[in-house]
């Protein structure tokens, strides 16, 4: 079973408390073993912020409670089957979920101590973006809360220096999982969490238009957007993402500037070139038309090309004069270069945007 408060364990009908926000963990020590309010939250501080993952452990909570908490709850963890080293730093991971099926992450530092975990939020995907190797199989299912969660756990413990910023942008599209990347979002930014500044959590989307809005009037999902938007027109993102056949340009616009206004946060706007399908002066001016007037960061990233993609990497003076035409019209704008090249870091394109 999986939603957006519980992992239920079949066998023991225990609660899994990764898959629990703090107030979760609260709400359950109150009802399920008669604790006060509170006690469940010191639970979640060695949990979430201690990364204590045995109740044995915790041992500033009286030894009843502790028992209790073996008879009711659990903690799961997720293993880490390979791990793969790039040249450039960063590091993919391949986790072994209890299924069977697996997923990836990957750990990119950046400058200044800052070390980002990229998390996957479903096995597979369905979206089908052209540029993306996940999405050719499809979806396989959903992640657990207590799945994602776990991501970075297992990634905490063989990284090495702390986990600064996660961004959903690993397999899978997060808002077609939203209870559990909402409960996920919660259990990290919590101030009896993870910690993480709302900031530097950042839920990556292909562009699921009525989502970004639920997203934008949802006060309890508080994290930071970024879209992938990669064409100008609707025939070339037709071709480039499905998804747009659904929710064309100018709907997901709607949707940015309603996130927008309700947030009064910037969004982040993934544009990948693509040699001769969207990186032309033309498309240039269309994206500035496009974003006119929406508080966003234009991120301007390189093709990752792979056996058999259906497209090509534009070379760096296209890149660079695309990037220098938005500069000069006054939007922010930055040239990123795609990470873990070497490691064939799952679907990169996006996690370029990171670094
Ligand atoms: S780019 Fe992201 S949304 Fe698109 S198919 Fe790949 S995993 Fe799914």
């Amino acid at each position: 079973m999986q939603n957006d408060l519980v992992t239920m364990n079949d066998d023991k009908m225990r609660r899994d408390l990764k898959g629990l926000t703090p107030k979760g963990i609260d709400r359950f020590c109150t009802e399920a073993m008669g604790q006060k309010p509170g006690q469940g939250t010191r639970v979640a501080v060695r949990l979430f912020r201690k990364k204590v993952e045995d109740f044995d452990l915790m041992t500033d909570l009286n030894r009843p409670f502790r028992e209790q908490l073996k008879r009711h709850a659990l903690i799961s963890r997720l293993m880490i089957d390979q791990r793969s080293a790039s040249g450039d730093g960063t590091e993919k991971l391949l986790y072994r979920l209890d299924d069977g099926n697996t997923i990836e992450g990957v750990l990119i530092p950046g400058p200044g101590g800052r070390l980002t975990l990229c998390v996957s939020t479903q096995v597979g995907c369905a979206s089908g973006c052209a540029f993306c190797r996940t999405g050719e199989s499809g979806l396989t299912r959903n992640l657990s809360a207590a799945e994602i969660v776990n991501q970075v756990f297992a990634a905490q413990k063989v990284a090495a220096s702390l986990i600064t910023n996660i961004v959903l942008m690993g397999t899978g599209e997060p808002l077609s999982n939203y209870e559990a990347v909402k409960t996920f979002v919660q259990a990290a930014t919590d101030r009896h969490g993870m910690g993480f500044s709302n900031r530097k959590v950042t839920i990556s989307t292909c562009g699921l238009a009525p989502m970004i809005e639920k997203m934008a009037d949802d006060t309890e999902m508080d994290a930071s957007l970024a879209v992938s938007l990669n064409a100008t027109t609707d025939a070339v993102r037709d071709q480039i993402m499905p998804v747009n056949k659904t929710y064309p340009i100018a709907r997901l616009i709607q949707a940015l500037h309603h996130y927008g206004r309700k947030t009064n946060k910037t969004v982040t706007i993934e544009y990948v070139l693509f040699r001769g399908v969207n990186d032309s002066d033309e498309d240039a001016v269309r994206l500035m038309e496009l974003l006119k007037g929406l508080p966003c960061m234009i991120n301007v990233l390189m093709f990752n090309s792979f056996p058999g993609a259906p497209f090509e990497r534009p070379d760096e003076e296209r890149v660079y004069a695309f990037r220098n035409m938005l500069l000069k019209h006054g939007f922010v704008a930055v040239v990123r270069n795609s990470r873990g090249k070497d490691i064939n870091a799952a679907c990169g394109q996006l996690r370029a945007a990171v670094t």
